[in-house]
Order: C-alpha cells, then sequence, then structure tokens
C-alpha cells in the first residue's frame, strides 16, 4: 500500500504528465471527424461506426446528400444530381437494402424510345429516321442513327483497359492525351467534331478531353452493362437514401458546420468551422470535392503533388433548368420531349417516373462550354430565352411549361461541379495522389475511387477511407 503523500506526488506527477503529452483529442471527444454527409463521408462513418469508434459528421449545409439532390419541390421530383444507380453497385443497393430504402427500377418512359428522339440541328427540327439519313449527318453510317454523344464512346473502338481500375495503371498513361488528336487521326471532319463536342460530359472541348477518362468513362459502362436488368432509382427521390445513411448514425451530424481549417498534428486533429466551432479528434476522413477543399486551409499542408491536385483537378460543368408541364405541348404534333440539339438547350430529359408517357416536368441538360451562356443571364432572362428556344422546337409549348428550378453545379461552392472531369495528363500526374493520407487526415469522395465511378465510387472511396483508419488502430 501506498502512503498518501507518495499517492499525491505520483497523481500530480501524472497531471504534469498529462498537460505534457495530452492528446489533442479529450475523451467527450470522437475518435473520427468525418467532412461532409455526401455518399463518401456517409459511408465512411457507419463502417467506422460498425467498426466501435465514436464519430462526428460535419456538413456545410442544411442539406444531407452533396451531389444527390432531388427537388422535392418540383412536380414529379426530378433529380438535380446523381439519377441512375446500376445493378452493378454493389455497396449502394446493399446499404439502400439494409436500411430498408426501396430501389426501383426505373421505368422506360415511351417518351424515351430512341427512335422518338427530337433532333433539332442547327435550327431544323428533324426526327430519328430523318436524321440518321440526313446530309448534314456527318458520321459513318453505324453511328449515324444515335445521339453524337453517345457516338463518342463507339468511335474509340476496343478498350485498351483490361480491367476497370486499368485507368490508374502507369502502363496506359500513354492515353491520357486529348481525345481530340485522336479523333483527327481517325479521320473525323471538322463538322463530326463539332457535333462531338456538344453534350460531351467530360470535358469542356474535345480538346480538354482526356482520352484516358473516356476509356475509363466505357470501361465503367460495360461493367455496369454486366448485370443485366434496368438501373434503379430511389423511391421517393435518390436523396432518401444519405438521408437514411444519416439518421442511422449513432454518433452526432451536424449540419451548418462549414470546414475552413484542419490542423493534423502527430497527436490528433482540430477541425474549425465557420461558425467559430472547433473539433478535436484522433483521425479526419475528408470527403468533401476538390473545388470545395480548395477553400479550406489545411496545416501542415498538403504535399506538392496532392496540392496541386487540388487547385487544378478539373470539374463537369452542369446547367439544368427544371421546367414544370403544364400542358404536353408535344402531343398534338405527335412528337416526344426528348430533345438533341446543338442550340442553347442541348438536350431534354422528360420526367416520367411512372413510366406511362406523361412526363409532369422536363430537365434541360446543358454541358460543359455551352453553360457560359445561361451563367451570364439573370434568372427571369434565363427562363425567356429557355422558352423562345423551346419555341422554335416544338410551336407550342409557349404557355405550356413553368420554370420552376435552375441548377448550375459548377457555380455550386460546397461541389464546384458534377464530378471531376480529368483533363488531358491529369489522370497520369494527379490520380495516385488525391486519395494518399496526410497524418491523420484521410480522403475520400467519388475522385478517390479506384474502380466504379459516380454514386458507387463514392461508397468505395468512404470504405476504402474507413478501412485505412481501422488498420491503423
Ligand atoms: C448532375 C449529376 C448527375 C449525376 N448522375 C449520376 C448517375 O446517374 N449515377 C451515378 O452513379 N452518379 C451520378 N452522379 C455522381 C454522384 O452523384 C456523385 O458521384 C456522388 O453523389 C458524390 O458523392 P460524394 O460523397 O463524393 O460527394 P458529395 O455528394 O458532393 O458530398 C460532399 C459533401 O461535402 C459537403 N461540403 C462541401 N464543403 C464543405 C465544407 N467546407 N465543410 C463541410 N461540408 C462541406 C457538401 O455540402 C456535400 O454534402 C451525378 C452527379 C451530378 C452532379
Amino acid at each position: 500500500m501506498i502512503d498518501s503523500k507518495r499517492r499525491h506526488a505520483l497523481q500530480a506527477a501524472a497531471a504534469a504528465a498529462l498537460v505534457l503529452h495530452r492528446p489533442v483529442w479529450a475523451a467527450a471527444d470522437p475518435d473520427v471527424i468525418v467532412l461532409g454527409a455526401g455518399l463518401a463521408g456517409l459511408n465512411a462513418a457507419l463502417q467506422l461506426e460498425a467498426f466501435g469508434l465514436r464519430v462526428r459528421v460535419l456538413e456545410a449545409s442544411q442539406r444531407i446528400g452533396g451531389r444527390l439532390h432531388t427537388l422535392d419541390a418540383v412536380a414529379g421530383r426530378p433529380e438535380a444530381g446523381g439519377n441512375q444507380i446500376g445493378l452493378a453497385y454493389a455497396r449502394t443497393v446493399d446499404t439502400a437494402k439494409r436500411l430498408g430504402v426501396e430501389l426501383l427500377p426505373m421505368g422506360r418512359s415511351p417518351l424515351f424510345k430512341d427512335e422518338r428522339l427530337v433532333y433539332f440541328i442547327d435550327g431544323r427540327r428533324m426526327s430519328s429516321g430523318e436524321w440518321a439519313a440526313s446530309p448534314a449527318n456527318p458520321f459513318p453510317p453505324a453511328l449515324r442513327p444515335m445521339p453524337p454523344d453517345r457516338a463518342l464512346g463507339r468511335l474509340l473502338g476496343g478498350n485498351p483497359l483490361k480491367s476497370i481500375s486499368g485507368w490508374r495503371d502507369p502502363a496506359n498513361f500513354i492515353y491520357d492525351v486529348p481525345v481530340l488528336d485522336e479523333l483527327r487521326a481517325r479521320g473525323l471532319s471538322p463538322a463530326a467534331l463539332a457535333l462531338l463536342e456538344v453534350n460531351n460530359s467530360y470535358g469542356p472541348t474535345l480538346a480538354d478531353t482526356s482520352l484516358l477518362n473516356l476509356h475509363y468513362v466505357n470501361a465503367n459502362f460495360m461493367e455496369i452493362m454486366k448485370f443485366r436488368g434496368p438501373t434503379l432509382s430511389v423511391k421517393g427521390g435518390n436523396q432518401r437514401l444519405p438521408e437514411a445513411m444519416a439518421a442511422a448514425l449513432k454518433g452526432e451530424l451536424r449540419k451548418g458546420s462549414r470546414v475552413t481549417e484542419i490542423d493534423s498534428k502527430d497527436s490528433g486533429v482540430s477541425v474549425r468551422c465557420a461558425d467559430g466551432s472547433q473539433h478535436r479528434a484522433r483521425f479526419v476522413v475528408c470527403a468533401l470535392p476538390l473545388p470545395a477543399l480548395r477553400t479550406v486551409r489545411m496545416q501542415p499542408g498538403l504535399p506538392d503533388r496532392h496540392a496541386q491536385a487540388v487547385s487544378q483537378l478539373a470539374y463537369g460543368r452542369v446547367t439544368q433548368l427544371h421546367l414544370e408541364v403544364l400542358e404536353p405541348f408535344w402531343e398534338s404534333e405527335g412528337l416526344s420531349p426528348f430533345l438533341w440539339s446543338n442550340g442553347p438547350l442541348e438536350r431534354i430529359f422528360p420526367n416520367d417516373a411512372r413510366g406511362d408517357g406523361q412526363a409532369q416536368s422536363l430537365t434541360v441538360w446543358i454541358n460543359g462550354a455551352g453553360t457560359a451562356r445561361w451563367d451570364a443571364l439573370s434568372d427571369a432572362q434565363a427562363t425567356q430565352l429557355a422558352i423562345d428556344e423551346l419555341v422554335k422546337v416544338y410551336p407550342k409549348a409557349r404557355g405550356a411549361v413553368r420554370m420552376a428550378a435552375r441548377v448550375a453545379w459548377h457555380r455550386e461552392p460546397l461541389a464546384g461541379g458534377t464530378w471531376a472531369n480529368w483533363l488531358p495528363g491529369q489522370i497520369s500526374r494527379y490520380a495516385r495522389f488525391v486519395d494518399v493520407p496526410h497524418g491523420r487526415v484521410h480522403f475520400a469522395g467519388e475522385h478517390t475511387a479506384h474502380t466504379l465511378r459516380g454514386m458507387e465510387g463514392a461508397m468505395e472511396s468512404g470504405e476504402r477511407a474507413a478501412a485505412e483508419i481501422m488498420g491503423r488502430l
């Protein structure tokens, strides 16, 4: 038995040692702070909690889900963000099932049939058959009956990537060049190149689109197609999935907490938010899109290559105009509102969730360079332009639609774009650096996925980041 004098001395020494060596985190602090309540951050948080760790999620927005965004206030609840869930999305599908979130096959609307796609090229409306036979169609015979954005994938032919993760293999970095060079070498005419540039989802221009990234996109598509059956969506809107994931957390999720600083030390990590709050933990999972991460001060700074990736990786530009349908203006002419054009509207997708041919709203979808014209307009001017352009294709459209929402993903500060759109040279330069842990900070988010893209890529990245932390304990 130790006497009380000696016990006091020991206690004082222990207290002094605690002051000297106290970890940055304290008993009430979580083990891990997750930044961002998108699919990546939420999946990381759920995996870490299942492992027995205490987790706190910090989300800047008052809304859960990030780039999954269901427009609940618009008729038919169209998706502004992630839309289709492939059958190959094992983690996404499994998580939905586990949380009782119902997935529905996406109704193949009669409005969406390829033969009903309306073309509006150089100011001339054509049926699908007319476009295929038109002298203005500059594509080889096999590609004439399809929209040019779909032709782009076909034009590239056989995929040199032997697996879905092959895009990260240095042996394939020879393809990390502008697709424009490849298409020119294949003898495509300037007219064909101009049409391929419209509605290209993987770069603002063909010169800014990486051939390797397109091979990755095609490999992703082939992987998804291995599973026969319709793609899925979440009953009531895709945002219901991240909301259910958030509700399943045991720990705290703080909305309205925009992270501004991450300070990582050997002993722990401290995170500061714009509201002045400070949070401490043993580890951080940073699941922020890179444009959002650009505004966060990191101490110590990231190593050069990782820092360059954060500042330079390109993200897709997409503007959507969501138009509520007051009258189905296309019906009297026997048309579909499903449109492909090289005019300001670019594409229109009808939202016919029930698959009964009754679109409740239409999504005008403008990609890449075409978004600049819309960015320069006020809401009133954008509405005017949209209606004027719609009437050029469908004369009965005036008074038959109402502008319900306008979304410009590249102007959303918490996203900064639709998805990582690696420019030529960026995959070889950055892909193996964006997910490398920095001290006690681990990185997730769709841009750090290794295999499938989109929602499943986000889920995969969260799982990987969580596993990295578990491996350190
Ligand atoms: C228009 C569009 C269509 C798409 N279509 C499909 C599709 O059909 N199929 C498919 O699989 N995928 C699709 N995707 C991609 C898919 O939606 C994304 O890959 C996925 O949702 C990304 O999840 P994430 O967790 O990586 O990022 P996010 O969902 O962006 O989550 C990041 C979170 O971090 C938060 N945040 C940002 N900054 C801060 C900060 N400083 N502090 C705290 N929090 C912050 C954000 O608010 C956000 O909630 C689409 C995306 C878009 C935009």
